[in-house]
């Protein structure tokens, strides 16, 4: 219910279905320990969605900031580039933000928007619960 109280800031709720996730504990206490094995499967590739909409928050992390809006999982260093698929260097973006963004390294992407870098690179390595908290 904590969740649904932070999300009704955002975006109304006119309807309540709880799905209990249940997450791998292992990757709560350590979310960088597995990477491009821990997407695999389905249930796994949800949990993680679900992992990193908590711990960015309902919105796009990029430059618009949007709520209300579809998010996709969104590398901070493109794979192009050598990018992993750690969940430390994953985040959300909307549709837009990631197609503009494309293959380009967030520190060139942002280049122009310095605070903005400094919040998602720090997020980026916080894991949840220091998210959390913050
Ligand atoms: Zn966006």
């Amino acid at each position: 219910m904590t969740w649904v109280k932070r999300l009704i800031k955002f975006s109304p709720v006119e309807s309540i279905s709880m799905e209990l996730v249940r997450f791998d504990t292992q990757l709560i206490q350590n979310p960088e320990i597995k990477g491009i094995e821990y997407q695999q499967g389905e249930l796994a590739g949800y949990e993680l969605r679900e992992y990193l909409l908590e711990k960015w928050g309902p919105r796009c992390a990029s430059t618009s900031g949007k709520t209300n809006t579809p998010l996709e999982i969104e590398h901070i260093h493109p794979k192009s580039k050598g990018g992993s698929d750690r969940v430390s260097n994953l985040t959300v973006a909307c549709t837009k933000c990631n197609q503009i963004k494309s293959n380009q390294d967030v520190k060139d992407f942002l280049s122009g928007k310095p605070e903005l870098l400094k919040r998602i690179l720090t997020q980026a390595k916080s894991p949840l619960k220091d998210a959390l908290l913050s």
